[in-house]
């Protein structure tokens, strides 16, 4: 794990925040959050150097990526994000999205399905003292396991088929989901939730992108 943060790290980071900015990342928290945490933590030490292009995923352990700092940035706004929130995270992955949600002091709850990235980005989340709950588990579910909803958002930071029922149900009424749907390719989705009936659910479309898939069940294979 790299624990340093060099003047260079955050100079990269500032700039990689300006740029966010020019490409349409106009919320002031998210900016400031992503300002604030090291990315280069999160990945693997052979792609420090561009940690902070904006437009970057990088491979990560058990054949996934780290999102890009775009994605990330644009999943936040749309999440809406304040203070102490409830916040339901489905694919943990590398955890820089879990540390995005921490810096904005979102209570955060993640849920990751490969035993190794959950091992070892718990780990790292701890040691980074970011104090995200970490689950291993099936979130098409939602965290059936432990009741700690409902939540005041949820983000699904992998491509889902569809909208996921059960997840929805964990929602508050006045909450917000954001979740990349489709095979292939998705289309970035926000749920507003404004009734627990579903005539109340507003859906609302947000662009194409690209995710590594939601899939079924636990998975333990080693990274
Ligand atoms: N926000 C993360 C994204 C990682 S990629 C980051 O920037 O690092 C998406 C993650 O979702 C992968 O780690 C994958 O294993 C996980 N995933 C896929 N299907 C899942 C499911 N059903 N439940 C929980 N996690 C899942």
């Amino acid at each position: 794990m790299i624990t340093t943060d060099t003047l260079l790290d955050q100079g990269r980071r500032r700039r990689m925040c300006e740029r966010l900015r020019n490409n349409g990342i106009s919320q002031e928290a998210v900016l400031e959050a992503m300002r604030q945490v090291p990315r280069h933590w999160f990945m693997d030490i052979s792609f420090r150097d561009m940690a902070y292009e904006e437009n970057q995923a990088f491979p990560i352990a058990c054949q996934q990526t780290i999102s890009q700092p775009w994605t990330v940035a644009f999943q936040t706004q749309l999440l809406d994000i304040a203070p102490e929130m409830k916040v339901l995270e489905i694919g943990t992955g590398s955890g820089y999205q879990t540390a995005v949600l921490c810096q904005m002091k979102a209570k955060v709850y993640t849920i990751e399905r490969q035993k190794g990235l959950f091992d070892a980005t718990k780990a790292l989340l701890s040691a980074a003292h970011y104090r995200a709950k970490c689950f291993l588990g099936d979130g098409f579910q939602g965290l059936k396991e432990v009741d700690y909803g409902p939540y005041d958002r949820i983000i699904i930071t992998c491509g889902a088929p569809s909208i996921p029922n059960d997840v929805v149900k964990q929602l508050k009424v006045g909450g917000k989901l954001v979740v990349p749907v489709g095979e292939t390719n998705q289309q970035m989705v926000r749920l507003i939730k404004n009734s627990e009936d579903e005539s109340g659910w507003i859906t609302e479309e947000h662009g194409n992108c690209k995710f590594v898939p939601m899939l079924q069940g636990r998975a333990f294979q080693r990274s």
